[in-house]
Formats: C-alpha cells, sequence, structure tokens
C-alpha cells in the first residue's frame, strides 16, 4: 500500500519505520527540508519533501505534526488526497480535529497511539514503538465501514491493541489518565518549591527520593506539549479539575478533623482501587 506522512516526527517517523519494515510504501512530507532528508536515510520514508502533492496517490494519509497543526495541515492536504483516500490523525486531543477534519472528508479517521519517549523529532523515532500499546480510532456514525477497516488491519499491524470510543469519550478518558496528572504533578512541584524557609527546602531536597521522584515526574515534562494538551482538551480538563478539587478539599478536612479512622478506609479503598485500575 503506497502511505503518506505529514510531520516526520517521533510519531511520524516511528510509524514510516513500521509501515516500511511491513513492506508499505512511505512517502514523507515535513515542514524542513533537513527533516525530510534524515528521514529518508534512517529508512522512516522511501521518499520525502516539502511539498504536500507528495501525498498524491496515497492510500491512507497519516497526519502527525504538532497538536496545534493538525486541523490546519489536514485542510492544506485535501486538495492533494486521491478520491477514497483514508485521512487520519496521530493527535493526543480527538473532539476539535474530527469534528474539522471529518466533516470536510468523510474518509477522515481520528486515531491517537498512546505510545511515546520523553524525546522528540526525526532522530528520536523508533521501531516498534506501538508494539503491545493501545491505539485508539474514533469513527462517526458516518465514517465508512470499508475504510475504517482498512486502517483498523494497519493499526493491528503495528502490534497496538486497538480501541473504538466517540472523540469525546477519548478526551474525557485521557484528561483523566494523562492531561489531570501532568498539572497535579505540576502543582506538587509548585506547592513544594512556595516553602518558604530555603532551609527546609534544601532539606527536602536532600531527603527526596523514589516518591518525589514518581509524582514529580510528569509535572516535570515539556511544557510546551502540557499547554496543547490543556488548550485543546479544555472542557474535558476542566470536569477533571474540578473533581479533583473536590477529592483534595475533602482529605484536607479529615485531617483537620483528625478523623483518622476514616482517611485509613479511604487509603484502603484508593488502595485497592489502584491495583484494580493500574493492573487489572
Ligand atoms: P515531534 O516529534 O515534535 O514531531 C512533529 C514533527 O512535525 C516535527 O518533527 C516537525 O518536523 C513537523 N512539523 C512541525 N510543524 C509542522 C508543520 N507546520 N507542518 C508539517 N510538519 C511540521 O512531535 P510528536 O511527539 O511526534 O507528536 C506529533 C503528534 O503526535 C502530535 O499531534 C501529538 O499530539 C501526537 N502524539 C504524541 C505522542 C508523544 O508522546 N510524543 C504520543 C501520541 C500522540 P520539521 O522538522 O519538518 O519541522
Amino acid at each position: 500500500m503506497r502511505i503518506a506522512i505529514v510531520g516526520l516526527g517521533l510519531i511520524g517517523g516511528s510509524l514510516g519505520l513500521d509501515l516500511r519494515r511491513l513492506g508499505h510504501g512511505v512517502v514523507g512530507v515535513s515542514r524542513n527540508p533537513m527533516t525530510c532528508d534524515r528521514a529518508v536515510a534512517l529508512g522512516a520514508a522511501d521518499e520525502a519533501g516539502c511539498e504536500l502533492a507528495r501525498v498524491e496517490g496515497a492510500a491512507v494519509v497519516f497526519l502527525c505534526p504538532p497538536l496545534d497543526w493538525v486541523i490546519s495541515m489536514g485542510e492544506a492536504v485535501l486538495p492533494h488526497l486521491s478520491p477514497g483516500a483514508i485521512l487520519t490523525d496521530v493527535g493526543s486531543v480527538k473532539q476539535p480535529i474530527v469534528q474539522a477534519l471529518s466533516s470536510q472528508w468523510p474518509q477522515f479517521i481520528g486515531g491517537h497511539p498512546m505510545a511515546g519517549t520523553a524525546h522528540q523529532g526525526i532522530e528520536a523515532a523508533e521501531s516498534r514503538l506501538f508494539q503491545g500499546r493501545p491505539y485508539v480510532l474514533t469513527p462517526t456514525t458516518s465514517t465508512p465501514a470499508a475504510s475504517l477497516e482498512v486502517l483498523a488491519g494497519l493499526v493491528q499491524s503495528l502490534g497496538s491493541t486497538l480501541y473504538y470510543c466517540p472523540p469525546d469519550q477519548h478526551d474525557q478518558a485521557v484528561a483523566w489518565i494523562s492531561h489531570l496528572p501532568v498539572l497535579v504533578s505540576a502543582s506538587l512541584i509548585q506547592a513544594c518549591q512556595g516553602e518558604s524557609q530555603g532551609e527546609i527546602l534544601r532539606l527536602a531536597q536532600q531527603l527526596a527520593s523514589s516518591g518525589f521522584r514518581d509524582t514529580s515526574r510528569v509535572g516535570g515534562g515539556n511544557p510546551e506539549l502540557g499547554t496543547l494538551m490543556a488548550r485543546y482538551n479544555r472542557e474535558a480538563l476542566l470536569t477533571s479539575l474540578r473533581q479533583y478539587q473536590g477529592a483534595i478539599a475533602g482529605l484536607t478536612q479529615l485531617v483537620e478533623a483528625e478523623n483518622w479512622a476514616e482517611l485509613q478506609q479511604q487509603l484502603q479503598a484508593t488502595q485497592v482501587q489502584r491495583s484494580a485500575f493500574v493492573d487489572p
């Protein structure tokens, strides 16, 4: 199959490596000519360049630019698509993208591979990045069944576990497990840095171990990505943040009231819930 990838970075490059390994012909498009050359040299594309017209003749086109470029890039690609071509994206938020693109191209299907690393750009591309990872597709009621079948087959050939859900459900689910944790973790760092006595803050730093390292990790990640997620998934994130504020307020009240029995009961519940949620 001839497949085009627009935006040759971590995700686009990794898709290119796997799709070529699986025997597909991959044409790459990116903004920077040097990125295109590197993609070919690394084996992530058979050919690559900056011209969107390169997607012509592709049966499937993956949109893999940064989140804030997906819609405009998708619209710019539309005039170059072959009739019936499947257009999909890999953006971490689905509702605004699906809303904007599926109305303009019936064979647009939103997608989100739940895989990544801490690195970015074509040099970070990895073979088998998607293997054993969830890959969500968010078809609408008007998505042609035949197009969905082709894309689902490609996703499964990457070794991913395929999930289907409506775009709004995807966005609320990732707000809980990805976007809320970034802000909770950032707020933990902020609160700790707010300690007014320098001596205590220094001591805390010296004593900090794996617990603080684990809980602060995602709050210390890429600020641009965190802001983009919040911007594009604002409503779902606000729902999660408000519920989280309620949870923190409830725990604070228990400590204020010295209600240790209730606190222990709640921590017993979260201990059981965490295992069941993370390792079902
Ligand atoms: P990335 O490594 O920064 O790659 C994006 C690539 O797109 C860049 O290498 C850049 O290449 C190119 N690009 C930038 N602006 C462009 C534009 N206006 N037009 C065309 N190409 C452009 O980012 P990524 O991590 O692969 O993320 C890409 C998408 O995957 C995002 O939508 C993100 O939401 C989604 N995603 C990311 C992860 C993750 O963990 N990283 C996981 C799942 C999904 P040039 O050098 O050519 O500018």
